[in-house]
């Protein structure tokens, strides 16, 4: 399988040269040359089958020509050590609980996937440095997806101050191989940092820098097994409608991909908070990306969702193709807070704001589709959103395990000015 560039001018690549290179030459998205579609053997099978045999299957025709079997199956074994499962709301409402990772959000699959997506292509004369600017949430995934991963040095830029007490406890205390650097400055400064560090001919010369964001084809692939394993963990549906909390658009569009690949899903719901780009466009036919705004769904306050182009190549940019299979529906914050409200009282099931808008996506629609099954994906614990949670619901909602340890450790960080000349001169340990 090679790969072309979402925007046309650069040359095919391998898998293996895609995800070094992150981001096409010519600034478009890597994506697969042709889609394959998986034989109805596979299907007929796919109940019976674990998530790592449906995410080896899935993801084969993808890497095959730089992953050997072997190595497949030992990427898929590390990355998906979790579960995922599919919880019943109601009897035609599920929530495919996406949490149950390291982290405790979605991102950790594609995060562990790329890790050793790279580290199988890094050989330990040629280590690799992992750059990264985050703003709470996509560093700990990216930095527990390379935790000890052999020939790979992580360095995560986070804006001093402006991460929860939380997210900085679970970013500056991995060790190893992770180094967290403390901005004194604001996210946008963390990423300038970042993107100049590329540019930087000295830089270039002394290490070989990465970056592990989102629009890595090794990040954003592994998404579409998460599709899988929903409808393959549904008894006897026929028509299946699934909604996607959604902010740059890569889980929605992996859910595109499994669809192109054969899987039976009969609409998706684009669900968005107040930043309704795509809603809009599904609309109108018209994008027209905007600055971002705040609400309490952070992780999906995007103005300009980065995966749209990967959205049209699956439909080949014909909007009544995209239309049909796509409805999207915004959430104010109000509206978050009341479904989340009215879900647990009626339920007993508690999402947190991000599955909240995905549940309210099925709550919008539910006269249209009458007799579907109806999943939403809940893409973060609870308790990552403690205080939120607890002013929604009355209740404390005790933090899991796994984040209390955090909280427990020492932060180790190294500060940093916002001049681009004291992060080189760290880079290099001058
Ligand atoms: C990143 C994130 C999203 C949005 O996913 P996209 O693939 O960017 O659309 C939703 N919920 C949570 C908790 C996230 O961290």
């Amino acid at each position: 399988m090679k790969y072309i560039s979402t925007s046309g001018f650069s040359t095919p690549v391998s898998f293996k040269e895609a995800v070094i290179k992150g981001l096409a030459p010519d600034n478009g998205l890597y994506y697969p040359e042709n889609v394959p579609r998986l034989p109805d053997s596979f299907f007929k099978k796919m109940k019976e089958m674990t998530l790592e045999e449906i995410g080896f299957q899935v993801m084969h025709s993808y890497t095959s020509e730089d992953l050997s079997d072997d190595e497949l199956q030992q990427i898929i074994s590390e990355t998906l050590n979790f579960p995922i499962p599919l919880v019943p709301i109601s009897p035609d409402t599920f929530a495919l609980e996406l949490f149950h990772g390291p982290t405790l959000a979605f991102k950790d699959v594609g995060a562990r996937f790329l890790a050793r997506c790279l580290a199988s292509f890094t050989s330990s004369e040629q280590p690799l440095t992992v750059l990264v600017a985050t703003s709470g949430d996509t560093g700990s995934a990216v930095g527990q997806g390379f935790l000890q991963v052999p020939g790979i040095e992580v360095k995560i830029l986070y804006p001093k101050g402006k991460v929860s007490k939380l997210q900085e406890q679970q970013l500056t205390t991995l060790g190893h191989n992770i180094e967290a650097f403390e901005v004194d400055g604001n996210f946008d400064d963390c990423q300038r940092l970042v993107k100049t560090a590329f540019q930087d001919a000295d830089l270039n010369e002394a290490m070989t820098l990465t970056s592990a964001n989102s629009i890595n084809v090794a990040r954003w692939l592994p998404q579409s097994i998460y599709y899988f394993w929903a409808l393959a963990q549904l008894q006897g549906s026929e028509r299946v409608l699934v909604s996607v909390p959604s902010g740059n658009y890569g889980n929605l569009a992996g859910g595109l991909l499994a669809k192109a690949m054969g899987l039976k899903i009969a609409v998706f719901i684009a669900a968005s908070n107040a930043n309704d780009v795509i809603p809009a466009y599904l609309d109108s036919g018209i994008f027209s990306p905007r600055a971002s705004v705040s609400t309490i769904s952070n992780a999906m306050d995007v103005g300009n969702p980065s995966n749209f182009p990967r959205m049209l190549e699956i439909y080949q940019a014909i909007y009544e193709n995209i239309s049909k299979d796509i409805i999207g529906v915004s959430c104010s914050d109000a509206e978050t807070k009341s479904i989340l409200r009215k879900l647990y009282k009626e339920t007993g099931y508690l999402a947190d704001p991000h599955g909240a808008v995905g549940y309210f996506g099925l709550e919008q629609t539910r006269n249209t589709f009458r007799g579907y099954a109806r999943i939403f994906l809940e893409t973060a614990h609870p308790a990552k959103f403690h205080d939120i949670m607890q002013e929604i619901t009355g209740e404390n909602i005790p933090i899991p395990e796994r984040l209390m340890e955090a909280l427990d450790k020492t932060k180790n960080c190294t500060p940093l000015s916002s001049n681009f000349s004291d992060f080189k001169k760290s880079l290099l340990g001058k």
